[in-house]
């Protein structure tokens, strides 16, 4: 149980700063091409310098909104699928959230840096590691999918860090970092082709215009 501060007030998980929340397609990973609600809370304190999605590092920007409106939302999308999102979704309480998501048999996806402790019941958890700001030690072995993104040839070397940690079962994943996708993609196909236990996830969602 979390009790995050937003607003000089604790917060339980009964409510959660929604940034956004949409019904599109799920661009990346394992995923890629399935219908999904997403879910995206503020708040990150990451701060990696090629974040797409800045505008919600500060939770305090955001509504805090009921978990039982957010149900609501989901249910009336007529989705079976939802992916939790942000930000670092981690950072918020979501054993509600979840308890409410597995009670109307919704999937439960979680896409998350792994740096905040493990909350909420999840049938699939992407782990896409930073190096700023690392993983705690419970979560590497629970990643069903691991994504490392590739913005510089470093990146490999980090990426075969974090291989290690995860579980045998767990799908691997190099993701060329957007703004850089020009540039990096060849190195990526190269090193893929020399080190085959990887796949390639690219963001499918930019290339097609949708969220
Ligand atoms: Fe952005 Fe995600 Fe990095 Fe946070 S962890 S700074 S939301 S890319």
């Amino acid at each position: 149980m979390k009790n995050l501060i937003k607003g000089g007030i604790e917060q339980d998980g009964k409510v959660l700063p929604l940034v956004e929340e949409f019904f599109s397609i799920q661009g990346e990973g394992f995923h890629t091409g399935k219908p999904a609600y997403f879910i995206r809370l503020g708040g990150c304190d990451i701060g990696c310098k090629w974040c797409d999605s800045p505008f919600t590092w500060n939770p305090d920007l955001y509504p805090m909104v009921s978990v039982s409106e957010i149900i609501e939302n989901v249910l009336k999308s007529g989705t079976d699928s939802v992916v939790v999102t942000g930000g670092e979704p981690l950072m918020w309480d979501l054993d509600l959230l979840c308890k409410e998501l597995k009670r109307n048999k919704i999937t439960t996806y979680l896409e998350t840096s792994g740096s905040y402790s493990l909350s909420g019941e999840w049938d699939w958890i992407c782990l896409s590691p930073k190096k700023n700001k690392r993983p705690l030690d419970e979560i590497w072995p629970k990643a069903n999918e691991l994504k490392v993104i590739i913005g510089e040839q470093e990146d490999f070397l980090w990426a075969e860090e974090c291989r290690k940690k995860v579980g045998k079962d767990c799908i691997l994943y190099l993701q060329p970092e957007w703004r850089s996708y020009k540039e990096i993609i060849p190195a990526i196909v190269d090193y893929v082709k020399r080190h085959p236990w990887w796949r390639i996830s690219l963001q499918t969602h930019k290339f097609m215009n949708i969220p």
